[in-house]
C-alpha cells in the first residue's frame, strides 16, 4: 500500500550493460536499476525502510526519529516519505550546520522536519543503550530507527529484491556503507556470491556490522573488498570522477563517485584482474543515487 502512495515503481528494472571495458573472461554482467525506483527515494533507502514505515503507518507510531550527516541519503529519503506520509520527523545531525545548511537539511526542513544538531560525541553515542534510552524518555511516543535505517526489519525489506531477479547470477557487486543492505541480501539467502565494495575505509569494522544485523546463519557466500573506497567516503579523486562522467555516458547509466561510480569502477577492475571465472554472469547493484542538488 505505501508503495502505491509514494509511487514506489517496483519491480526495478534490470538491463544487460553494454560495455567495452575490457573482459577476457567473457563474463555478462547485468545492472538491477534500484535508482529508478523512485525520483527523491534512493534505492536502497526504500528497501531498508519499507517495513519499518509499514508498521509506523500502521498506526503504531506517529513520530520518526532518525540519525545522519549532513549529506545523508537516509535522511533524505525517510524526510521525504515522512512528508509524504503525515508522519513527524526529527533528524538528529551530527555537526552544526545551522549557519550553512546543506541542500538536504534544507529540503528536510521544507519537509517539515525538526532538525536537532549535536556534536561528533553526542553522534557518536548513537547507538549506545543510554542515549537511546534517554532520547525516548524525550520523545516517548517515537520510534528510532538508526544511521542509514540499518536494522532487523531492514533486511527482509532488501531480500524482497531477490524475488525480483529474472536470472541466476554467480556474482552480485554491491556498495556498502552501513552494511545494511549486504546484510539483506545475505538474509535473503541467494545462491549467488555477495561482493560488497567498501565505500569506507573500514577493514574488519565493516564485516561486523554486517554480522551484527544478522540473527541467524545464512548458507550465502560473501566478502567486502577494501580497495575500491578511493581514498575514503568522501574522496572524490580525479580518477574516479573522471571515470563516473566518461562511463555515464557511454552506458547512460547516471554514476555519481560516493556509491555507484564506486561500485562499477570496481566492477571493470575485477573483470580486467580475471577475478571472476570464464563466463560468469555477474550483477551490479545500482542502490540510487545522491540527491539532486
Ligand atoms: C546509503 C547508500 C548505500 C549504502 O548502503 P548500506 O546499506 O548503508 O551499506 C549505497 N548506495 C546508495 C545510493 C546509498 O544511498
Amino acid at each position: 500500500m505505501l508503495e502505491q502512495i509514494l509511487q514506489i515503481k517496483t519491480p526495478s528494472p534490470e538491463q544487460s550493460l553494454q560495455f567495452d571495458w575490457p573482459n577476457p573472461n567473457q563474463c555478462e554482467v547485468w545492472v538491477k536499476r534500484d535508482d529508478l525506483l523512485h525520483p527523491v527515494i534512493s534505492g536502497n533507502k526504500w528497501r531498508k525502510l519499507k517495513y519499518a514505515l509499514q508498521a509506523i503507518y500502521a498506526g503504531q507510531s506517529s513520530q520518526i526519529i532518525s540519525f545522519g550527516g549532513g549529506y545523508s541519503n537516509h535522511l533524505h529519503a525517510l524526510g521525504y516519505c515522512c512528508n509524504q506520509l503525515d508522519i513527524a520527523f526529527t533528524a538528529i545531525v551530527r555537526g552544526d550546520y545551522s549557519a550553512n545548511m546543506t541542500p538536504t537539511l534544507t529540503a528536510l526542513s521544507d519537509w517539515g522536519a525538526k532538525i536537532k544538531f549535536v556534536d561528533k560525541q553526542t553522534y557518536q553515542r548513537r547507538s549506545d543503550h543510554d542515549y537511546l534510552l534517554e532520547l525516548q524518555q524525550q520523545y516517548p511516543e517515537a520510534v528510532v530507527i538508526p544511521e542509514g535505517g540499518s536494522q532487523r526489519p531492514a533486511l527482509s525489506g532488501v531480500a524482497d529484491m531477490v524475488n525480483e531477479l529474472q536470472h541466476h547470477y554467480d556474482y552480485i557487486l554491491l556498495p556498502v556503507a552501513s552494511g545494511g543492505t549486504l546484510a539483506g541480501l545475505i538474509h535473503s539467502q541467494i545462491n549467488t556470491k555477495l561482493i560488497g565494495i567498501a565505500v569506507l575505509k573500514g577493514q574488519g569494522y565493516l564485516e561486523q556490522l554486517v554480522k551484527d544485523l544478522l540473527s541467524e546463519h545464512s548458507p550465502t557466500q560473501w566478502q567486502i573488498a577494501h580497495h575500491f573506497h578511493h581514498g575514503g567516503y568522501a574522496k572524490q579523486p580525479d580518477e574516479l570522477v573522471h571515470f563516473c562522467q566518461q562511463s555515464q555516458n557511454d552506458l547512460n547509466i547516471p554514476l555519481e563517485p560516493v556509491y555507484s561510480g564506486k561500485l562499477f569502477y570496481a566492477a571493470r577492475e575485477l573483470l580486467a584482474e580475471q577475478y571472476f571465472p570464464q563466463g560468469s554472469r555477474i550483477l551490479l547493484l545500482h542502490t540510487g543515487g545522491l540527491q539532486a542538488g
